[in-house]
């Protein structure tokens, strides 16, 4: 199937067209998300930090859950940290849960519970950046202010042809951007980088902009994804009484302080088979774990009951590994 004929992709007209498609489009092939069926600000915003560095598949996994545990500002803002790390759970990076939970706190107690309605507000609040304040400001209140995330990037620079970066970028986003639905065409953005104009192969057949895009496919010479690192790391599984023995990072761990996982331990020397074995990936790492079944002590460790661990501000290795066992 061949592609439509070209057509010029930078006068203001074309901008209103593509702005018109993207809308048309958006409206009728949006994937149906949960933290899309409201525009509650509170709702908005605990997505917004949940897909920051999550998959939407996990997030949507967590989401619900999340809300249903923190239903209001005011109920996360009154809860203890290590509930809020326990609700994390399993959507990493708990850096953003600590945040989240201490912008709930400035929002009850310094803004008597009203939260901002535009982005430079949003920015004040900690764990809160401009492009997550944009989002914010634009989905809940229609603040025309534009979003620029890596999807947004990609489409804009295939679009217009050009590898513009940082604040050209903004600029760029914020020409584009649509002043009657500021939000439905930051999300829709965001849509297409993520459903049609994807990092490999995009499909342009499909795109809706695709008569007004100067590139129809990827850039030449872009850059090369990441190598994966390999590891292999060993854990060990000691469970008595119907209870599990943990260990707790330190409080100043750059990742992950505070929470709760399986005693790591140094390879084996004998050649005995571990329990079992899983894989888990981190940003640029793809680890190996091998689970054995053997006595722990630590002296950060404490036996934990089977019934309340799920509970726990455990990692996401430790819960996937006591989910297995
Ligand atoms: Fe991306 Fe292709 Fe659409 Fe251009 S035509 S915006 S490259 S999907």
């Amino acid at each position: 199937m061949q592609l439509p004929a070209k057509r010029q992709c930078s006068s203001p007209t074309a901008s209103a067209q593509f702005r018109a498609r993207l809308l048309a489009w958006y409206d009728v092939n949006a994937r149906d998300l949960p933290w899309r069926q409201s525009r509650d600000p509170y709702r908005v915003w605990v997505s917004e930090i949940m897909l920051q560095q999550t998959r939407v598949a996990a997030v949507i996994a967590h989401y619900q859950e999340f809300l249903r545990r923190f239903p209001t500002v005011e109920k996360l803002a009154g809860a203890r940290e290590s509930s809020v790390l326990a609700a994390w759970s399993g959507l990493g990076y708990y850096r953003r849960a600590r945040m989240l939970h201490a912008a709930a706190k400035v929002i009850v107690r310094q803004l008597g519970g009203k939260f901002p309605h535009t982005a430079e507000g949003w920015r004040d609040l900690p764990g809160i950046g401009r492009y997550t304040a944009a989002a914010i400001a634009s989905i809940a209140f229609g603040e025309r202010a534009a979003v620029v995330d890596g999807n947004v990037e990609r489409v804009l620079q295939r679009f217009s042809g050009k590898r513009s970066e940082g604040e050209a970028l903004w600029n760029a986003a914020g020409a584009f951007l649509d002043h009657e639905r500021p939000g439905a065409f930051n999300q829709a953005m965001m849509e297409l980088g993520a459903t049609v104009c994807t990092p490999r192969a995009p499909a342009c057949l499909t795109c809706p902009v695709v008569e007004l895009c100067a590139t129809r496919g990827e850039m030449a010479g872009g850059p090369k994804a990441a190598r994966q690192k390999k590891q292999e790391i060993h854990y060990a599984l000691d469970c008595r009484d119907g209870r599990v023995f943990l260990v707790q990072r330190p409080g100043d761990a750059s990742l992950m302080p505070g929470m709760w996982e399986l005693p790591e331990i140094a390879p084996p020397k004998n050649h005995a088979q571990p329990a079992f074995c899983l894989r888990h990936s981190i940003t640029v790492t793809d680890y190996t774990v091998r689970v054995w079944r053997q006595s722990a002590h630590h002296p950060a460790g404490k036996w934990i009951a089977r019934s309340s661990l799920m509970k726990q501000a455990l990692t996401g290795l430790a819960r996937k590994i006591l989910r297995k066992e």
